[in-house]
């Protein structure tokens, strides 16, 4: 797909792209059809179908492949559409390891969807990568990790995971949707499949839902693009266009969420009203060290714990802050406030949730790149 040889900062505007053959237009047009007229039966220019393939949706997926270090990108409706057709590449009978403190949401399509078709799910601590093996037999056949996880800030070491996955013939896929390829490379790191939510950081501007495969090796895409085309679950040309445009200033962006999200961490460790701040940015955090190896920066997401603070004052909190806006998803450039445990972990169990952390009180943030002094100042007054 070439252009594989630029830099970051600068895949992020060029890679996979060329001008439109038509008319030299530099952004890739917006291919609003769903068919393609063919000169004789079979006489097409590529495209035949929009579920199949549409010009604006491989410009995408070009590009997906090209800032992850792949060969190829599947664009998708949603991330969850991502990783359903992820999930599709298993039978009935065989077994996932994923990571326990997860997207609540991917949670669900395991347990609600998945699990009802005979795959068998294993959620496990993956903060120290041996606890991975005991839950490995004959039936594994993927392995699913989120870091940083969602939304405790754990850190899992993706080159130590990749290890024990090839040494066992399993599959790992990595949710790249917190760090973005700005921060970290899961293919480089060993992984076999890189998912991502685009309506986050690589979207940037909260304006689209739409989710990302990157593969490297040529047979897991076609199985993959089998399955994009057979269930269909596709992103459409405008939301591709705003997502391929939403890329261009990924580096940029994370740049600033990284710079601003490190002020706020280090606002809220030093506040006396704050019990306890989840951050891979400290020293203290427990796999700061695989952090720092695995990643640039370590991102503009934290989730605290407010001193003393049960679930009505954690929601009050929350409900004072004026330049964050209290909303469900993360990675636009305004900032957002959320609270887990009623919004976006409602759906796992209490139970689970205090598990891996998610208490009544805890509050995760999604650091935006507006001045930072103005996010200080929003939190002050909140408390
Ligand atoms: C939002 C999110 C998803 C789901 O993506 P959608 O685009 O909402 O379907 C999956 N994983 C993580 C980490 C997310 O933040």
């Amino acid at each position: 797909m070439g252009k594989k040889t630029l830099r970051f900062n600068s895949k992020t505007i060029h890679g996979g792209q060329f001008p439109d053959k038509a008319y030299g237009a530099v952004m890739p047009p917006i291919y609003q059809t769903s068919t393609y007229a063919q000169t004789t039966p079979g006489g097409h220019k590529g495209y035949e179908y929009s579920r199949s393939a549409n010009p604006t949706r491989t410009a995408l997926e070009n590009a997906l492949a090209s800032i992850e270090n792949g060969n190829y990108g599947l664009a998708f409706g949603s991330g969850l559409a991502a990783m359903d057709a992820v999930m599709k590449l298993l039978k009935p009978g065989d077994e996932v390891i994923s990571t326990n403190d997860l997207y609540g949401g991917s949670y669900r399509i395991f347990k609600k969807i998945f699990e009802q078709y005979g795959i068998v799910f294993h959620f496990v601590g993956m903060q120290d990568a041996s606890a991975i093996e005991a839950h490995i037999n004959k039936k594994t056949k993927l392995i699913w990790v989120e870091t940083p996880t969602n939304p405790m800030m754990n850190i899992i070491d993706i080159k130590a995971v990749a290890q024990l996955a090839k040494q066992h013939n399993v599959l790992l896929a990595v949710d790249n949707t917190f760090a973005t390829p700005y921060l970290q490379l899961p293919l480089d790191l060993g992984a076999d499949i890189v998912m991502h939510s685009a309506t986050k950081y690589l979207g940037g501007h909260s304006d689209v839902v739409l989710g990302g495969l990157v593969v490297k090796d040529k047979e897991l895409a076609d199985r993959l693009y089998f399955i994009q085309n057979a269930s269909g679950a596709v992103c459409g040309p405008m939301d591709s266009f705003l997502v391929l445009r939403g890329i261009k200033t990924l580096h940029v962006r994370m740049q600033r969420h990284c710079e601003n999200g490190r002020a706020v961490a280090q606002y809220l460790a030093n506040h006396p009203g704050v019990e306890k701040v989840y951050w891979p940015g400290f020293a203290s955090h427990p796999n700061h060290q695989v952090a720092k190896d695995q990643m640039k920066d370590f991102g503009g997401m934290i989730s605290f714990v407010p001193k003393g603070a049960d679930y009505a004052t954690a929601i009050k909190i929350v409900e004072r802050l004026k330049v964050f806006t209290l909303a469900e998803s993360l990675g636009g450039v305004e900032s957002l406030a959320g609270h887990p445990a009623s919004m976006t972990h409602a759906s796992i169990p209490k139970e689970e949730r205090e598990k891996s952390g998610v208490v009544d009180s805890l509050i995760r943030l999604s650091v935006g790149i507006e001045d930072v002094d103005d996010l200080i100042e929003d939190l002050e007054q909140a408390f």
